[in-house]
């Protein structure tokens, strides 16, 4: 085994933060116009992008567009010039995110659906300062000071320098209201190696986090019984009035209210699951040195298992149910987390190829036909084996095996590994 390491000496370091703003009533207004206009912004720029031949489409012209919009609608003037530029940008990103398969086309955006967010690019803008020990106050162009609360030390005055500093800020309206991410840059000294025991993770079915040494990371409902039973209330309350309502007629302030409650019941089993996602993946990132995963293509799962016309697909309610889950449990963010906590502190995230980690055998290492005995169960059907297990925790099994067997694809994060299957070692067992 021979580790390549990286350059000696601080690393650059970019995150977020987020923080609730608290806003009088005329302030909240405010936001909700500039909200309004860059999403109309936004529209502007796609409806004379698709119109546009190819060759015309240039930064240059997008930038005249803007220009032209803000002087003939005055009311797009509420947006400052530079968070319109910031739509801009975005929306370049958009179609080079699309070009480069990350991400589908990007689309209209409308005006319910839509979560309202506005940028502010120039953290100097922001005149950021702490007022209170729970209390911040920052500069929002258009609006003014403005109270946000404080949770966590930001790099501000005395504490701020040029390798230490807020860069910019988005401002995010959500089911509880406006937030502020601050974009934050720092420069941290290089951890040392993470000296801990190498571990393989699966996602499992029947467990959220399955770990190759046995144990597992586990949560609770997200929603309780009284705000489940709140959820499919309001959400039997908005079908009706929806079947109500005649055609062409818009929203009433009635349904848009039950609309708003709905949300707001989701948005806290979505913080509720953030939080354990934190707690989690930081609890692994203490603990273990190098982190196996599944190379696991999120999209190609959960696309829709109907399949076409020609080629209808098996499973159907199956796959549906599967996909529910995966994405229930967003595995694709928790290796996300991983990825930056791992490398933090000096550990490594290492993925591996997925197809089939969860059909062979972590003892023996071969697969046999019906060895998946449920979503939870796993015998091996070897003869010479017969291991058997909780499912998950034998796919967490294989996944670290096939990490020490050589076929870990690149690392995701942190330290860059080189490792070969050196021929006639035989291969550890998983721990
Ligand atoms: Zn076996």
């Amino acid at each position: 085994m021979r580790r390549r390491e990286g350059q000696p000496g601080p690393v650059k370091r970019q995150f977020g933060h987020r923080a609730r703003l608290a806003l009088t009533a005329d302030q909240a207004a405010v936001l909700e116009g500039q909200g309004h206009a860059a999403r109309t912004i936004w529209n502007l720029l796609h409806d004379w992008w698709t119109m546009l031949p190819k060759a015309q489409r240039t930064l240059a012209a997008a930038d005249a567009i803007i220009r032209q919009g803000r002087a003939e609608l005055d009311w797009l003037g509420v947006l400052p010039a530079q968070a319109a530029q910031a739509v801009l940008k975005c929306y370049f990103q958009a179609w080079k995110n699309c070009w480069e398969g990350r991400a589908s086309a990007p689309e209209f955006k409308s005006r319910l659906r839509t979560k309202m967010s506005i940028d502010i690019p120039q953290g100097r803008d922001l005149r950021v300062q702490r007022v209170h020990r729970r209390w911040g106050m920052v500069n929002i162009p258009k609006v003014g000071r403005v109270k946000f609360r404080w949770t966590k030390g930001l790099p501000v005055g005395k504490r701020a320098d040029k390798d230490h500093r807020i860069t910019g800020a988005r401002l995010v309206k959500d089911a509880f209201g406006w937030h502020i991410a601050f974009r934050i840059t720092t420069l941290t000294p290089k951890p040392a190696v993470h000296p801990g025991p190498e571990v393989g993770i699966d996602a499992g079915i029947t467990i959220p986090l399955a770990l190759s040494d046995g144990t597992s990371v586990e949560h609770g409902q997200w929603l309780s019984k009284k705000e489940e039973a709140r959820l499919l209330h309001y959400e039997r309350r908005a079908a009706r009035r929806k079947a109500h309502r005649k055609k062409g007629e818009s929203t009433s302030h009635r349904l848009q209210h039950t609309y708003d409650q709905i949300a707001r019941i989701r948005a806290t089993a979505k913080r509720r699951r953030d939080d354990w996602q934190h707690q989690a993946t930081t609890a692994i990132a203490n603990t273990y040195g190098t982190v196996v995963v599944e190379a696991l293509r999120i999209t190609n799962m959960t696309r829709s298992a109907k399949g076409t016309l020609k080629q209808p697909g098996q499973h159907v309610a199956q796959k549906a149910g599967l996909n529910r889950s995966v994405l229930g449990e967003a595995w694709g963010r928790t290796v996300e987390l991983l990825a930056y906590k791992v490398a933090d502190r000096g550990g490594t995230l290492v993925e591996v190829p997925a197809p089939g980690t969860s059909l062979e055998c972590s003892q023996c290492h071969t697969v046999t036909e019906g060895s998946r005995r449920s979503q939870a169960q796993f015998v091996c059907n070897n003869p010479a084996c017969g291991w058997d297990g909780n499912a998950d925790h034998n796919a967490a099994r294989t996944v670290l095996n096939r990490y020490r067997t050589g076929h870990a694809l690149v690392p995701a994060a942190g330290r860059a590994v080189v490792r070969r299957a050196t021929s006639g070692v035989k291969p550890t067992t998983a721990r």
